[in-house]
Parts: structure tokens; C-alpha cells; sequence
């Protein structure tokens, strides 16, 4: 089976000024049309730099797409190169000089003689059409290997590589089938915990393939379909989600691109609830992610940033609580929780407290220790937890955590 090389061009790219987002995204596009990468490989606007990187490029991989350096400026080279390693001249394409007068002439300005080189082509390559701008692509054979020459920016990128490169991919046997990706998100449990939960799946040779990541404490599951068609991928993936569903509950929260906010928002939706928050440790991101979400009604009211003592004040923790337990404290999240519940005349109250920061440990405190805490008419829970993380991921983590914890109470009173 072929493997591919991704070759990114560019001297923005090689100082570090831009970030090469091209070949993360080609290699994903790749894989799920079968192909493997085997290398990414980033060069300057430098012609023996280019040479070299595409003989090497065409004599180790099957399939080479590279993007950038087809502007119409000096530095831009990738078409010379082509031309020089195929042996072949460069041939003026009358079509492509059309299209790219055409985008001149409609933007009202003149065009620069110095973009017939765009016109110009490898003997023998074909032209991949450039739909959203002026660079056209340009798809042969040199060597062994197929070339795919891309534009940079990354929207004719993407633009070319659906319309044009795809359907080359196909019917030139290069694909082998197509690789689709389910993500089943989790929360609540850490990697390992949750990888014993299904080591039967996760197995190295297990088919379909199952993957585990962690990304601040959200643990994703991934199972790879592959078959000849979309829907023979889907149908290997199928099983095996319903066995990890089973497995694992209410730990999963969403798949794909949904996120635990709008997870979470529709469950609060669908239980004609509304909710009032005050946030501690978490200082407004808890806010913040339940505004992302979309909502069909008012559901979510609204809430205090309780940085200090006035904000503790006004989401109701008594002076008695704050003076016998401190405001960083389970007592103070379960009295802000019910304060704030009062103060917005919510059905819900939800309240975070803790320690960022190890200067705002208390006696017999520890950096890291939170509370998070639920009320509601006639009655309340406190989840405490103690996160072994960087200031700025506890308060992101207690923030993704308070919402799970109100997602969990909901499913659980949910009939
Ligand atoms: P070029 O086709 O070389 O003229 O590239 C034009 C522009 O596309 C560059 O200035 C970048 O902003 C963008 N670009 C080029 N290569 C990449 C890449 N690998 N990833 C993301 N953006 C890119
Ligand atoms: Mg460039």
C-alpha cells in the first residue's frame, strides 16, 4: 500500500511567523480515503531546498501533495521545480490565463503581466481547477509518484482538494476505500479508568481500530470504520459504539462536535428547568460556556462572578459560614449555590468554589481542593475534588465539572 508525503512551502511557514494548518488537515482528509501519511516535510521559498525535498519526496512516497509556492511572485517556485524534476518545459494553458483575467477583471483592477506565470503548466501535468482564487493546481506523474501541487491559503486548499483532488484519488486507484471517525466523549473518569472499562476494545489489533485521548480531563474515545464505502465504515463502527455506550453510561456526554455545554443545555431544556450560578474558582468560565451553548428558551438566568467578598455577599454566604469554614469551603458552595438560587428565583442553583493558587490555601488546605455544589428547593449535594493540575487547568476543569455535575443531577432526576 502507498504511503503519502505532505509537503508544506513557505519561508512564513519555516520562521515560525504562520502555522502550518495544511498538512494537519490533508492528513486527516487522507486517512479517510485510506491513504497513510508517512511524512510532513516543511521547506522554505528556496529552489535547491524545493528540488531536493521533491526528488526525495517522489522516490520515497507514492503520493505527494504539497501546497504553496504557486503565487505568482518570484519566490514562488513549485511549478519550475515540477517541470525541472520531470525532465519537461513549462506550457502556456490559454483556459487558466482566461479564468485568471476573468478574477482581475471583476475585481475592477489590472492585471500584472507577472501572473501569466500562473498560466504556465509542467508538460503533460493536468491543471487542477482553482474555483476560489488565481493559482490553478497542477496533478502529474513524476517518477513513480503522483504530484498533487496545491495552493497555500487554506481555503483554495481545502477548495481543491474536495473538487478536484478526491475524485482523482478514486478513480486512480490511489484510495482504498474510505476511514471514518467516531469520537464518543467522556467525563468524570481518567484515562486509564476508563480504558479498563473496555481493554477487549482498545486491544492494538482489534478491528475496528479504538483509540483513547485525553484533552483537559475530557477523555475522547475514537473508532476508526474502515470499509470500501461510507456506509460498510459506519456499519463497523455501529456495534462497537453500543457496546461502549453500555460500558460506560452517563460517563459519555456527547459524540462528534458536540460539546458538554449544549449536552448539558438540552438536558436542563428538556426538564423545563432554569438555573442561576455563582462562580468562585471557576471566575465567570462556567458562564462562559453555558453562553456558547444554544438555547431554545430562557433556561439558563444568568449568575454572579464571586471574586471576593462583595460577590460572595450578594450570592448570599452568610458572614457566620464565610468566618467558620472560609469562603473557599463546601459549607460556602452550598450556601452561594442556594443564595444565588433565591437571589434570580431559579429552579437550580449551581456554585463553585477552591484553590487556583496556593496562596489562597487556608489552613489545612491544598492547592487544587474544589467544591462544587447543587441546590434546589428542599435539598442540595456538594461534590468535592481535588485536581493535581496547573492554576489555569483547575479552573478550567472545575468549570467543564460543575456543568457534568448538573448534567449528571439532571439525568438522574430526569424520569
Ligand atoms: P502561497 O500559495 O505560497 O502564495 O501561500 C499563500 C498564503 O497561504 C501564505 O501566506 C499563508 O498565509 C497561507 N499558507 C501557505 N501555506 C500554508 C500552510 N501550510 N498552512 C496554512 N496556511 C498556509
Ligand atoms: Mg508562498
Amino acid at each position: 500500500m502507498i504511503k503519502a508525503e505532505i509537503i508544506s512551502i513557505g519561508s512564513e511557514l519555516t520562521s515560525g511567523r504562520n502555522l502550518d494548518t495544511n498538512s494537519a488537515w490533508l492528513s486527516r482528509e487522507l486517512a479517510e480515503h485510506g491513504i497513510e501519511v508517512g511524512w510532513h516535510t516543511t521547506i522554505a521559498d528556496d529552489r535547491a531546498a524545493n528540488r531536493d525535498c521533491f526528488a526525495l519526496a517522489t522516490q520515497r512516497a507514492g503520493l505527494v501533495i504539497s501546497t504553496g509556492g504557486l503565487g505568482p511572485t518570484l519566490d514562488d517556485l513549485t511549478r519550475e521545480v515540477l517541470a525541472e524534476l520531470a525532465g519537461v518545459s513549462l506550457e502556456y494553458h490559454e483556459p487558466s490565463w482566461q479564468h485568471i483575467e476573468g478574477i482581475f477583471k471583476n475585481r475592477g483592477r489590472q492585471i500584472p503581466e507577472r501572473n501569466r506565470v500562473q498560466a504556465m503548466f509542467p508538460q503533460g501535468s493536468e491543471v487542477l481547477f482553482n474555483a476560489r482564487g488565481t493559482a490553478p493546481g497542477i496533478w502529474m506523474r513524476v517518477g513513480s509518484a503522483i504530484v498533487a501541487a496545491l495552493p497555500g491559503p487554506p481555503r483554495e486548499m481545502v477548495g481543491m482538494f474536495k473538487d478536484e483532488v478526491a475524485p482523482r484519488l478514486a478513480t486512480s486507484g490511489l484510495a482504498r476505500g474510505v476511514l471514518v471517525q467516531r469520537r464518543i466523549h467522556t467525563f468524570g473518569e481518567g484515562e486509564s479508568a476508563i480504558e479498563a472499562k473496555i481493554p477487549d476494545l482498545t486491544r492494538r489489533d482489534h478491528v475496528p481500530e479504538v483509540g483513547i485521548t485525553a484533552s483537559d480531563a475530557t477523555i475522547t474515545l475514537r473508532i476508526f470504520g474502515k470499509g470500501p464505502d461510507r456506509a460498510a465504515a459506519l456499519a463497523q463502527i455501529a456495534p462497537i459504539e453500543e457496546v461502549i455506550r453500555e460500558r460506560l453510561g452517563n460517563l459519555i456526554y456527547a459524540a462528534d462536535d458536540e460539546e458538554l455545554e449544549q449536552a448539558t443545555a438540552d438536558v436542563l431544556e428538556r426538564s423545563h428547568l432554569t438555573l442561576a450560578i455563582a462562580e468562585g474558582v471557576t471566575g465567570g468560565q462556567v458562564g462562559a460556556m453555558l453562553d456558547r451553548a444554544h438555547w431554545q428558551r430562557r433556561s439558563f438566568l444568568g449568575g454572579i462572578i464571586a471574586h471576593g467578598q462583595p460577590g460572595e455577599v450578594l450570592a448570599g454566604l452568610p458572614e457566620t459560614t464565610r468566618m467558620a469554614h472560609g469562603s473557599r469551603s463546601s459549607a460556602a458552595a452550598i450556601a452561594m449555590a442556594h443564595g444565588v438560587r433565591l437571589l434570580m428565583g431559579a429552579d437550580l442553583g449551581l456554585a463553585t468554589t477552591g484553590i487556583a493558587r496556593a496562596e489562597e490555601a487556608g489552613p489545612g488546605q491544598e492547592p487544587g481542593q474544589v467544591w462544587i455544589a447543587l441546590a434546589w428547593d428542599g435539598g442540595e449535594a456538594v461534590f468535592e475534588h481535588h485536581w493535581f493540575a496547573s492554576p489555569g487547568e483547575v479552573r478550567s476543569r472545575t468549570a467543564k465539572k460543575a456543568i457534568n455535575q448538573l448534567r449528571l443531577h439532571l439525568l438522574e432526576h430526569l424520569t
